[in-house]
């Protein structure tokens, strides 16, 4: 093909049309996903070591009407280069909140919290705490149930406009927890500016105990800086027993991964929480 323009390749390369089409495709899907409503909820539990299941992380799942059921690798980075993660995100808390409200009316659910994760834009949206307090408002949803979970890369794009929003979410209860902790930002600076709750130990460094000398270096710090911070901790992608007790042995008392439940749609997690109930 001959290059004529910045963007003459892309018109004239089959191969690249083909992949442009594709993508334009998939953000149509995804547009008429979110008008569908087929983007629902699963629910991940999270142990605490004497407490049992004392929340849950909310997993956004994509039911497609012709490929089934989709996990967000899928289409969480297509949303975001469509501009339509805030809507998709937009009702992932939604639909969380809705399930906050009616937990809290059967006292086996009424304690749990529910984590959302937040991604790129959503927080430094025009009105985003407004229409969170709005939300949590109309659903009846108690916002110390609510724990958002960002990432240190997002937090740290505006440090100033995050802490201030972060501030007033949290006069209203709600609390917030660094995913993925460790794998994103070198300088831990923000950790004593931001108000933060919970550290989230990612699940690369999970894997590799508890043999992985580096990963027990790196999960064994966090755990000391949280307690040194007043922050809750918990750790991710945990697969087997071996890992659970080296996190254990390390001051590492909350837990999520398959070693105790893969997500699971809402009814089979409500089961799993009144199984867990009555041990
Ligand atoms: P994440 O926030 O780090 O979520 C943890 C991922 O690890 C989930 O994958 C979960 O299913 C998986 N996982 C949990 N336990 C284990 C384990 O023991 N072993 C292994 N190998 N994996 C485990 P999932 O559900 O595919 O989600 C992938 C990512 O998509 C999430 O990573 C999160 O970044 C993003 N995501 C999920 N839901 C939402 C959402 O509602 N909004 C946004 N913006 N992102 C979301
Ligand atoms: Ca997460
Ligand atoms: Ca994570
Ligand atoms: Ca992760």
């Amino acid at each position: 093909a001959k290059v004529s323009g910045k963007n003459a390749l892309r018109f004239f390369d089959p191969r690249m049309q083909q992949a442009v089409q594709e993508r334009l495709h998939l953000e149509n899907e995804i547009r008429q996903g979110l008008k569908n409503g087929e983007f629902i909820l699963h629910y991940q539990a999270q142990l605490e070591q004497s407490q049992g299941i004392v929340g849950a992380e909310a997993l956004v799942r994509w039911l497609h009407p012709q490929r089934g059921l989709l996990a967000p690798g899928a289409f969480i980075s297509q949303a975001e280069h469509a501009g339509l993660i805030q809507a998709l995100d937009q009702r992932v808390l939604e639909q969380a909140c809705a399930e906050l409200a009616l937990w809290a009316e059967q006292p086996a659910l009424a304690q749990l919290t529910l984590s959302v994760n937040l991604s790129a834009n959503l927080l430094y949206e025009d009105n985003f705490v407004g229409s969170l307090l709005e939300l949590l408002e109309s659903s009846g949803a108690n916002p110390a149930r609510l724990k958002l979970e960002l990432t240190e890369t997002l937090l740290l794009d505006n440090m100033p406009e995050a802490i201030a929003r972060m501030t007033q979410l949290k006069n209203h209860g709600i609390r917030f927890s660094i995913d993925d902790f460790g794998t994103g930002y070198s300088s831990m600076s923000y950790l004593q500016q931001l108000p933060l709750d919970q550290l989230k130990i990612d699940q690369s460094f999970v894997r590799g105990l508890p043999e992985d000398t580096n990963s027990l270096t790196i999960v064994r710090a966090t755990c000391a800086l949280a307690a040194g911070l007043n922050l809750e901790v918990i750790a991710e992608g945990v697969e087997s027993e071996a890992q659970r007790a080296m996190l254990l042995a390390n001051g590492c008392h909350r837990f999520q991964g398959y070693l105790f439940g893969k997500p699971l749609a809402l009814g089979a997690f409500e089961q799993m929480v009144m199984a867990d109930r009555a041990e």
